[in-house]
């Protein structure tokens, strides 16, 4: 495989970007290799500057569900652009793409727009404790809410316990009202809200985590959380950054039945553009300045071009619901796949699947929780995915993020990449 023109722009982007990329896990640093540079993308495959061509599991980490450049999403896109970027007084269209949010989510009955998901957990979680007048939030070990200081954390030692910044540039004051709990132990919560419940402002969770590999919430966990929150006065808050308009059209929330207070958004609504959204219940999204006293602002929110892109995507998908009935379809063969990969070479592996979320884990099963995850074999997974680039397949370029399968992914794209992952099985436990 030759990657000499991604080498040389990698070796100019380390002079003047940190690590040559604008993400950290873009470096391609955990699997020991350096990053292939993008020249273009067109549904389910990616292309890089030397003109690989592989079959991408990335897809821009989820907001990608019809594939890239789709053109049923981009027809128009030139007329919005040369009618203006950006103009920083309202548009129509992002009242249409409220609406079309506060729709499909009942439990969400106002939103605001915003530019990434960490915006949106953010600005949700000010919200929040503005609510309800307390300062403590709880969050789970294994989950990623973007990259504001307060969500920079992970447990000490210890179940349930104070979080600890997990990285520098984070003031221990600023964590120490952020406790954290472990994914799928409802214990552990009951246990802290004993302790802290009536100072617990917002439990924040991704139902579906899908930042630690793919661990789904299970039921019982999930409505435990909604009973003890409504108990304590606490506001729920489902980070749908990845799931929503994903595991289904109405999120996470619909497919477990349960209404969380405030929902947080991003990726599949902004359709590869720079796009988050925080809502909820009205009384709590009444808060949001000019209403209510909570700032909250943003040049671009709400940005025309951003705008039109993400409501013709979730458009596409509100009119074509099929798309969720086969597009599991192809993530159940997917993981069908895999697990005889697993068998037939006997290779201890775990292969965890919600929805269109498929994640291949170097480990014995079952994996509910971060602890779980973190019995991974990482070096194995290195060379598994060395091994699937080479045959021109791209994951992500660490064992603990998820597959993104998306619409534009063939069958044919599958059954090639059930093969290749077992050759690169072969390798990887040879
Ligand atoms: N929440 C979840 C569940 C995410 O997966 C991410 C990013 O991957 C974020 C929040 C942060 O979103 P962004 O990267 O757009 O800031």
């Amino acid at each position: 495989m030759n990657t000499r023109k991604s080498e040389n722009i990698y070796q100019e982007a380390v002079k003047y970007i940190p690590g040559g990329v604008n993400s950290p896990v873009r470096a391609f640093k955990s699997v020991g290799l350096n990053p292939i540079f993008v020249d273009k993308a067109k549904g389910s495959k990616i292309y890089d500057v030397d003109g690989n061509e592989y079959i991408d599991y990335i897809c821009s980490w989820g907001p990608l569900m019809l594939g890239h450049s789709n053109e049923d999403v981009l027809s128009g896109v030139e007329e919005i652009i040369r009618k203006g970027t950006s103009y920083g007084v309202p548009t129509e269209i992002e009242v249409k793409m409220a609406k079309l949010i506060v729709d499909a989510y009942p439990a969400v009955e106002m939103v605001r727009m915003v530019n990434s998901g960490t915006e949106a957990t953010m600005s949700a979680l000010r919200v929040a404790r503005a609510y309800t007048k307390r300062n403590k939030i709880l969050k789970f070990e294994g989950c990623y809410h973007g990259h504001s200081d307060s969500l920079l954390v992970k447990s000490g030692s210890g179940t349930i316990t104070y979080g600890v910044p997990t990285s520098p540039g984070v003031p221990e004051d600023v964590v120490k009202d952020t406790l954290v709990c472990r994914y799928n132990d409802l214990e552990s919560v009951q246990k802290i809200f004993k302790e802290h419940g009536n100072d617990i402002a917002a439990v924040i969770i991704e139902p579906v985590a899908g930042n630690m590999g793919v661990v789904a919430g299970k039921k019982e966990f999930l409505e435990g959380l909604r009973a003890i929150t409504k108990e304590y006065g606490s506001v729920l808050i489902f980070d749908e950054v990845i799931t929503g308009f994903r595991l289904a059209f109405g999120g996470a929330q619909e497919v477990y039945g349960i209404e969380p207070d405030m929902t947080c958004f991003g990726k599949i609504i902004g359709a590869g553009l720079p796009v988050g959204a925080y809502g909820g219940k009205r009384e709590i999204m009444e808060m949001v300045s000019p209403v209510g006293p909570v700032y909250q602002a943003g040049t671009l929110s709400g940005n025309p071009l951003a705008m039109y892109m993400g409501y013709k995507n979730i458009s596409i998908l509100k009119e074509n619901k099929n798309i969720y009935k086969e597009l599991e379809q192809k993530a159940i063969k997917l993981e069908n796949g895999l697990k005889e990969n697993l068998e037939k070479l006997s290779v201890k592996g775990t292969v965890n699947r919600a929805g269109s979320l498929v994640c291949l884990f170097f480990a014995e099963g079952p994996i509910e929780n971060y602890e779980d995850v973190m019995k991974c074999d990482v070096e194995k997974f290195n060379i598994y995915f060395k091994e699937l680039l080479k045959r021109g397949i791209l994951l992500a370029p660490t064992q603990f993020e998820a597959m993104f399968l998306s619409n534009a992914h063939t069958d044919e794209d599958i059954e090639y990449t059930i093969k290749a992952s077992y050759e690169a099985m072969e390798v990887a436990f040879d």
